[in-house]
């Protein structure tokens, strides 16, 4: 990689544009800081890239997010698109965009930040200091098995299908995400689905515990069925460092794991490809997990800070800056501790501040550190 790295940046809908500006900020800052060199590029997508385009994503910006180092997308989406064909619906340009990248592990860090421990629906005591991270494999599995569809019986009655399907590269490949992802955390890896009642779970079981064995003997590896993994994440989330598990029970985990922290306008979102043969560069996509939120659009009242951690994520994974996306996560973390709050995380005693002003805070916090 050459020391400009190149990044495509896609705002997309709703409060989209909104909290990328704020990463933009952040981003021309560590420029003007002489930390990184970043040739930017910036396009539509969703709902924005059937206005301009009439699609939801051009074959020219899917060739670029495949030419550059990494992309940061918004959000997209929104009920002025709600009538498109379903084909074209916002969404579909999402999910093409991950599909042509081929970006298959989903990574959703559920950090809780000291600040908002209250925020989340558990006691405080049992989130304060989490920080565990799903790892979700997310172009396979039954969401997109065949057969598929609903079909009618000879007796009239209807028949809805859906295929859990995993191959051994599928889980190796996702397995060694999560592997390599712990070893540079506490070492923890618990591997997640129904063995007890899916041959697809019971291959991922077996498959995991090979892959351990064979090339990550230095990281610990558990098993857990799904189902519990659901209750030990409400009665002791801290016990996990990195869970990997499939599609569906990824889908579900990790939104359960993203309410222990109290806030959607604070999570933020990778997924990764693998590695490029020659390059060793995997393809990285960066956003936050939130939508585009139409309710608040335009109001400048958005939470930009799981837009900001997305970029953080991005500056971690694919530039491997980890000092510049640590002190993005401390200025965060400073900024909660003491400055205004955007209304979704507002308490008394703080004022209310808007999209820009918590950009303005963050942007002071980093120049203090
Ligand atoms: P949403 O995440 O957009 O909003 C849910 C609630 O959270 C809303 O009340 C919203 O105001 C609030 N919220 C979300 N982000 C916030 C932020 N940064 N700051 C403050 N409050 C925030 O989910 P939704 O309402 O179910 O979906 C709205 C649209 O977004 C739909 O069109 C949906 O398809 C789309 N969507 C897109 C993505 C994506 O682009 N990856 C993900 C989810 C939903």
């Amino acid at each position: 990689m050459s020391d400009t790295k190149t990044l495509l940046l896609l705002p997309g809908d709703g409060i989209g544009p909104e909290v990328m500006t704020q990463a933009k900020r952040v981003l021309d800052w560590l420029q003007k800081t002489g930390r990184a060199s970043f040739t930017v590029f910036e396009d539509h997508a969703g709902g924005a890239a059937i206005d301009a385009y009439g699609v939801p994503v051009t074959d020219a910006t899917v060739a670029k997010a495949k030419e550059v180092d990494a992309v940061l997308f918004g959000s997209v989406g929104g009920p002025k698109w709600d009538k498109v064909p379903f084909e074209i619906r916002p969404e579909a340009g999402l999910l093409r965009l991950r599909t042509e990248l081929q970006v298959f592990a989903n990574l959703r860090p559920a950090k809780v930040f000291d600040a908002l421990a209250d925020a989340s629906s558990l006691k405080p005591e049992l989130v304060r200091g989490l920080d565990l991270m799903i790892v979700r494999e997310c172009i396979g599995g039954i969401y997109f098995g065949t057969p598929r569809g609903i079909e009618t019986l000879p007796n009239g009655e209807q028949r809805g299908i859906n295929t859990e399907i995993y191959t051994t590269h599928e889980i190796q490949r996702v397995g060694r995400v999560a592997f390599e992802l712990a070893r540079k955390r506490q070492g923890r890896v618990c591997s997640v689905e129904k063995a007890n009642v899916m041959e697809a779970g019971l291959l991922w079981r077996q498959v995991m515990t090979k892959l351990q064995a064979d090339e990550y003997p230095d990281v610990a590896l558990s098993h857990m069925y799904a189902d519990n993994c659901a209750m030990q994440l409400a009665k002791n989330p801290k016990q996990f460092d990195v869970i990997v598990t499939g599609n569906l029970f990824g889908d579900i985990l990790s939104d359960l794991a993203a309410m222990l922290t109290g806030s959607l306008g604070l999570l933020p979102s990778a997924t990764l490809g693998a590695p490029n043969a020659t390059t060793g560069r995997r393809a990285g996509f960066y956003e936050p997990i939130h939508g585009s939120a139409p309710d608040i659009a335009g109001k400048g009242v958005a939470n930009p800070l799981a837009q900001i951690l997305s970029l953080a994520l991005l500056l971690r994974y694919s530039f491997d800056m980890e000092a510049e996306a640590t002190l993005i996560e401390t200025a965060v973390e400073r900024v909660l501790a003491k400055a205004g709050r955007t209304p979704d995380i507002a308490v008394p005693g703080r004022p209310v501040i808007s999209t820009t002003e918590m950009g303005d805070a963050l942007l002071a916090e980093l120049e203090a550190i």
